[in-house]
């Protein structure tokens, strides 16, 4: 019959065309947002606050300059700052310039600093005068180092020479060039990976992933046109969960934060009127406690996303009772933050409070633009079965995985190998499919044969009123083979009795999983503030 079109009548004549495709970039966003919502405030900083209008108009400025500076598709541009306007012009003005952006990490030492600029190559360095200091020194052993441009706020005037950002933006002029990738897989941004030993790794993300991210976290974390965002999260770690372009996205508001500071996160939020936040538990535990010690609680609900590490059942809920509805996200640099989330089921609301910061605990489903996520069982060579208890690998897969590490393809293979991204994180599936958490690959307790987690035991430390900070490493036993130990910071100004806290354990643990050994002292911590486990093990083995 109509053998003209045959098989391929879904192919022929319907090819992709400028019209009916275009690659995916978060900067569509801006220019709709900026189309949209004008007059609307984008961007609220200490030193200006911008509406959706200038806020484009100062990143195509940003873009134009770094044209200026002979930078274009296939340069690094490192951004070394608070979370400021500037460094969310940066998400959008070096991409306007076909160039990728390296947010830097603001606790890092001069030396790491200094590795990274020279690993990620970069032509042009943004950099806040609080900082002046420590670039001086990043800069110090570098043979090619970057042009330098200086943001002059808190820190004062720069001793550096080189550009002044502002000045810098003026002589840009008004241009109203719109550029965007030819190809979505095209590079957007650089973010090197803490890492506790080792040089740091640079992960490359896309156009197409950063797209998607945005959407999905806006989606997940329901977001619209009223959100007013705190940036409690610093936009150096996976460009702020995507946030820096989620917000954009939905027309939302940015509030600047400098300083992670208790006080000043608890009035901008009530003069804001802040609806959302990140961070990981710490912040929202030293939020919490400020709160608590000052008798304040939120005016108006806020929701805050949890990631980077389990939060504690006493972190949510004292969240809960002083006005935050909590969200747990889980992921890693390499899967442009949130890969998966917690979502609420219908019936949770009606658990008593312990049962459902169990539920909640957990790492849960995936987010939207991730297809996959599995819990493999290496050792058996087989999916983990949705028992709650066999024990494997986190491996995920889908839109918003990393391209890969910069100049690393062996480690990018690694990585990426049986056609999954392999986290590294230990995991058990539930029957109803929402993922936990038990430990990093390297953290299990291995004891008589049984594994232990260390996050279960330190889940039950910090549910003593007297633990501080608490982290569970496990110790070589003649007899077990290991065995675990704590290593516990107590809460300032009180005793902290070690038999008594055993006593705790005990009420709350099986007998095999009661640490063996406690010492207590201050936690060594990396540059993100996560504790450095491997010191812990070192200090035992010497
Ligand atoms: P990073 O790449 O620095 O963001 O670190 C990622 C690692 O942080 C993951 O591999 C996990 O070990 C840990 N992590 C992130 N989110 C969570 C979470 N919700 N619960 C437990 N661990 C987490």
């Amino acid at each position: 019959m109509n053998d003209k079109y045959n098989n391929d009548k879904y192919e022929n004549g319907l090819d992709r065309n400028a019209a009916n495709y275009a690659a995916l970039t978060p900067l569509s966003f801006l220019r709709r947002s900026a189309t949209v919502f004008p007059d609307k405030v984008a961007v609220i900083d200490d030193d200006m606050t911008l509406d959706y209008r200038t806020f484009l108009a100062r990143c195509r400025r940003l873009a134009a300059a770094l044209a200026q500076s002979g930078v274009g598709p296939g340069d690094t541009v490192a951004v070394l700052a608070p979370n400021g306007h500037e460094l969310l012009e940066a998400h959008y003005g070096v991409a306007l310039a076909g160039a990728v952006l390296n947010a830097l990490n603001s606790r890092l030492d001069g030396a790491s600093l200094g590795f990274i600029l020279d690993h990620g190559e970069a032509r042009v360095l943004i950099y806040d005068t609080e900082y002046e200091a420590v670039i001086k020194d990043a800069l110090a052993g570098l043979t090619t180092p970057p042009r330098t441009v200086a943001i002059e706020r808190d820190g004062g005037p720069a001793s550096l020479d080189g550009a002044r950002y502002e000045a810098w933006l003026d002589t840009a002029g008004d241009p109203d060039q719109w550029r965007t990738p030819a190809d979505e897989w095209d590079a957007i941004t650089l973010n090197y990976t803490s890492g506790t030993t080792g040089n740091p790794k640079g992960v490359v993300y896309h156009h197409r992933g950063a797209y998607l991210a945005a959407m999905s976290n806006a989606m997940a974390f329901e977001m619209n046109a009223d959100t007013v965002y705190l940036w409690t999260l610093p936009m150096f770690h996976c460009n702020g969960w995507g946030y820096t372009w989620a917000i954009t996205a939905v027309g939302g508001t940015h509030v600047c934060l400098r300083k992670v500071d208790p006080d000043l996160i608890y009035r901008r939020m009530e003069e804001r009127g802040v609806t959302h936040l990140c961070g990981a538990p710490v912040v929202l535990n030293m939020l919490l406690a400020d709160m608590d010690q000052r008798g304040r609680a939120l005016s108006r609900p806020a929701r805050f996303a949890l990631g980077g590490a389990a939060p504690p059942s006493s972190v949510i809920r004292k969240a809960r009772e002083l006005g935050f509805d909590i969200t747990h996200l889980y992921g890693l640099t390499e899967t442009f933050g949130p890969a998966t989330l917690c979502v609420p089921q219908p019936d949770w609301a009606a658990l008593p409070t312990e049962q459902l910061a169990a539920r909640m605990a957990r790492q849960g489903v995936i987010n939207f633009a991730v297809n996959d996520a599995r819990v493999y069982d290496h050792e058996r060579r087989r999916v983990a079965p949705a028992d709650g208890e066999t024990l494997g690998e986190i491996q995920l897969r889908g839109n918003t995985l990393m391209k890969g590490y910069l100049k690393n393809p062996e480690t990018t293979a690694e990585a990426f190998r049986d056609g999954w991204y392999n986290t590294g994180d230990l995991a058990v599936m539930h029957p109803d499919h929402y993922i936990e958490i038990k430990d990093r690959a390297k953290d299990v307790i291995i004891s008589g044969g049984e594994n232990i987690s260390s996050l279960e035991v330190e889940e039950v430390l910090y549910r003593h009123p007297r633990v501080s900070e608490a982290a569970v490493v496990a110790m070589a036993d003649d007899k077990w083979g290991e065995v675990p130990c704590a290593f516990i910071d107590p809460r300032p100004g009180l005793e902290l009795d070690v038999d008594d806290l055993i006593g705790f354990c005990r009420q709350h643990l099986a007998g095999f999983k009661i640490p063996k050994k406690v010492v207590l002292g201050a936690l060594p911590k990396t540059v993100t503030g996560k504790i450095r486990k491997n010191v812990l093990r070192d200090r035992l083995a010497g």
